[in-house]
């Protein structure tokens, strides 16, 4: 959780260096703001990692700056934990409505902070280890182990799903027959290379009814991609 950037918002001084105290001892970079504005100012300077919002602040609401940062195509998955005075489930429920991945109430240790911190760190970046692999309009959720394309599903036989894959983990690049018998097939040698453009024409009529069978595109002479640029 090393060199990770964490935005404190909160308006009571004594409190906003209270916390970056315990968290900068803790290993994180900590910048603050002291409102909303001086937030948007810190996060168009810089993306934090994580931004700790507290509910009431002096010029628009913690939740509003919450909403607002919610609605930002930039700042939309930003890991955000609000922090309230007050400990009413409606508030709860309002601030994780408006968009807040967590909520602490006041208050609070500095090591329950670090680790709904580290907890929501670790959620995130969770969150980039099952990673979605996307090209195009094909997106493949590999722990769902689940392919649509433009939100339709895709049905893939197994080997496909591999060869799938492997083309999404290196969009716009020839591989020979020889290659992606090495890559996607683990160089089995009773694989014969004729069968991968079995499997490439099964790949594609399985992506035909997505409309994105011209991805896969045969290079002559050099072997196959997988590219959302039309086929020259
Ligand atoms: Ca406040």
């Amino acid at each position: 959780m090393k060199d990770k950037n964490i935005l404190l918002v909160e308006d009571e001084r004594a409190i906003r260096e209270m916390i970056a105290f315990g968290l900068r001892r803790a290993g994180f970079e900590v910048r603050e703001a002291e409102d909303s504005r001086a937030a948007r100012v810190a996060i168009a300077d810089r993306l934090p990692d994580l931004v700790l919002i507290d509910w009431m602040l002096p010029d628009t609401s913690g939740l509003e700056l919450t909403r607002t940062l919610k609605r930002g195509r930039e700042t939309r998955d930003l890991p955000i934990i609000m922090l309230t005075a007050r400990a009413e489930e409606s508030d709860k429920v309002a601030g994780l409505e408006g968009g807040a991945d967590d909520y602490i109430t006041k208050p609070f240790s500095p090591r329950e902070l670090q680790a709904r911190v580290n907890a929501l760190l670790r959620r995130t970046e969770g969150h980039d280890a099952e990673e979605v692999l996307k090209v195009g309009v094909l997106a493949m959720d590999r722990a769902a182990h689940r392919v649509t394309a433009s939100d339709e599903p895709v049905e893939l036989g197994p080997t496909e799903y591999r060869l799938l894959e492997f083309f999404m983990r290196n969009p716009e690049r020839v591989f020979s027959r020889e290659q992606l018998l090495d890559r996607v097939w683990g160089g089995n040698v009773y694989v014969e290379e004729r069968t991968i453009d079995v499997h490439i024409r099964r790949l594609r009529k399985s992506l035909e009814p997505v409309k994105a069978a011209e991805y896969v595109q045969t290079v002559r002479g050099a072997g196959y991609r997988l590219s959302t640029r039309p086929d020259s």
